[in-house]
């Protein structure tokens, strides 16, 4: 039969197996898809590996005229590029390496309605020349890769990111589709607002892994000792141990050859051809285990990764996620462990310090910092805290990681989270964490009349301001407080109002971990 008689979503399925080889659809792709195909934007969140790509590839197939793609990085544009051409799709990619004979005949092909996805950067979409000549041209679509690069409150704000919100007016009849892998509740918000897509349905998949067993420990005497104890532990398997440095990496490795284990130094610094040498014999391994700086990891597709180790902690919730996430790629069982320490925490916040960045995108990442040592510190199943960080509703504790295997001993801070959100509450939102924690010790500098009258002010004086930050991170780790960036002057508010009634009501309980020794809660 001809395949434009096939209604779109059946269209659709047959594309996915013909040009793209795959049986059937995944988790949500079937219905970000059959959204786009009815002619309506979205915003899809989907991890990584979860094929957003596919999403806006075969509506861009299906429905008449170009697809145009957003995308941040010219890499992952050349790759998807180069890959859907292999596959006999008509794509072109026009940025600032292509060259004016190609660029010429690129337009060509779209003027003659031969290209079915173009890929572009952000600026160089949002140029005059290229609008204008965009505006002459029946749109499939438009997709907005890494959609959560428009968001400050992200983990990789672009500026120019933000352009793409004119988008909505330009082409106000072609269906826009933002999908990212990584989009809290708050960057959800942000994109929403920011690329106008005030009224597109959200899909927003699970983030569960279940073949993931993490587990996280505090540095205790040399990390190095440590990793080689860890990987050596496991014989016969590949794995990837993750380092802050080019140094580390190096040393890391050389102690895990002394000590009998097949070990590989992977970093940016390396020449690239031994990087891809590496790289292949990593690749083609039963059991290697790859020592590397994060600049091992895009496009790596290893099945068979059994363990993710990071000797020293990553930058943020997502990117934990995503490195963690390279391991068990087949669905077997595989292990993510976490060294980390307060010196790290102090490290992290110094380097962001240092950035040259604005003030709000700082904060953004030092929130992100402390929410990641939250996670990592805490006492809360760690795979339910990420997934609940990922916006995902209804969690339930995964029952294998070391949490939720051997739950450390906790103190019931309940009464202390009361005091703190009733604080929060009657501050109304118009200060940050340190003046709410002032506040309760009663320590508030030069306080108003009014403050000093509030029933909350002064009424945590049974705790340290060490304790009282402790508490007011994990609050705000699990929702129960809010902050709102405010232009790098963050403000804390009440959090989930359903969530923080049931402490009211004493049926959620809040507890922390007793502080172990060496862990200096006031870094
Ligand atoms: P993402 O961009 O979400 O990280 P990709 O779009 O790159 O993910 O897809 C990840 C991998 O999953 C690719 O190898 C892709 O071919 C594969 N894939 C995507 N959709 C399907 C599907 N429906 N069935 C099988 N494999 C799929
Ligand atoms: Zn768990």
């Amino acid at each position: 039969v001809a395949e434009a008689q096939l209604p779109p979503l059946d269209r659709a399925r047959e594309i996915l197996r013909r040009t793209f080889g795959h049986q059937d659809f995944r988790g949500l792709q079937a219905q970000v898809i059959a959204e786009v195909l009815a002619g309506r934007s979205a915003l899809a969140v989907l991890p990584t590996g979860g094929g957003k790509s596919l999403c806006y590839q075969i509506p861009a197939l299906v429905r008449p005229g170009l697809g145009l793609v957003v995308s941040p990085l010219i890499a992952l544009m050349t790759d998807q590029v180069a890959a859907l051409q292999q596959s006999g799709v008509a794509a072109a990619r026009l940025d600032s390496n292509i060259d004016l004979h190609e660029r010429t005949e690129t337009w060509r092909r779209i003027e003659r309605g031969e290209l079915d996805l173009l890929y572009v950067s952000p600026e160089g979409l949002m140029q005059p020349a290229m609008l204008d000549r965009l505006k002459k041209t029946p749109l499939a679509l438009v997709a907005i890769d890494e959609a959560h690069c428009v968001s400050q409150w992200g983990h990789d704000f672009r500026p120019e990111y933000r352009m793409l919100g004119r988008l909505a007016e330009l082409f106000p009849e072609v269906p826009r589709l933002a999908v990212t892998a990584t989009a809290d509740a708050r960057t959800r918000e942000d994109i929403r607002g920011e690329l106008r897509l005030e009224g597109a349905r959200e899909f927003v998949a699970s983030f569960a892994r279940p073949e993931l067993i993490l587990s996280a420990e505090r540095k205790k005497g040399s990390k190095e000792k440590r990793v080689v104890e860890l990987v050596t532990a496991r014989p016969e398997r590949s794995g990837v141990v993750y380092a802050g440095s080019r140094d580390g990496t190096e040393k890391l490795a050389q102690a895990l050859r002394d000590a009998g284990a097949p070990a590989l130094a992977y970093h940016a610094g390396l020449d690239r051809r031994l990087r891809e040498q590496r790289l292949e014999e990593f690749l083609e391994a039963d059991a290697a285990v790859m020592v590397a700086t994060i600049a091992f990891g895009m496009g790596v597709d290893k099945p068979d990764v059994r363990f993710v180790i990071h000797a020293d902690p990553p930058a943020s919730i997502e990117a934990y996620w995503q490195e963690v996430g390279r391991a068990g790629r087949d669905g077997e069982p595989a292990e993510g462990i976490t060294l980390y320490g307060s010196a790290d925490l102090a490290w992290a916040l110094r380097r962001i310090g240092e950035r040259e960045v604005d003030e709000a995108v700082k904060q953004v990442q030092v929130r992100k910092v402390r929410q990641l040592y939250a996670m990592l510190d805490g006492v809360a199943c760690r795979a339910a805290s990420v997934r609940r960080y990922f916006g995902e509703e209804g969690v339930t504790p995964c029952g294998q990681c070391d949490l939720c295997v051997s739950p450390p001993e906790t103190v019931d801070m309940t009464e202390a989270a009361q005091k703190a959100l009733s604080a929060a509450h009657r501050l109304g939102g118009r200060f940050g964490r340190g003046r709410l924690v002032d506040h309760l010790l009663g320590k508030t500098k030069d306080v108003t009349d009014h403050e000093a009258s509030l029933s909350t002010y002064g009424i945590g004086q049974e705790l340290s301001l060490a304790q009282w930050r402790d508490l007011t991170e994990q609050l705000l780790f699990e929702g129960l407080l809010r902050e709102d960036p405010n232009d790098g002057r963050p403000l804390v508010g009440i959090g989930d109002a359903e969530a923080v009634r049931a402490v009211f009501r004493g049926e959620r309980r809040v507890a922390m971990r007793r502080p172990a020794e060496g862990y200096d809660a006031s870094t």
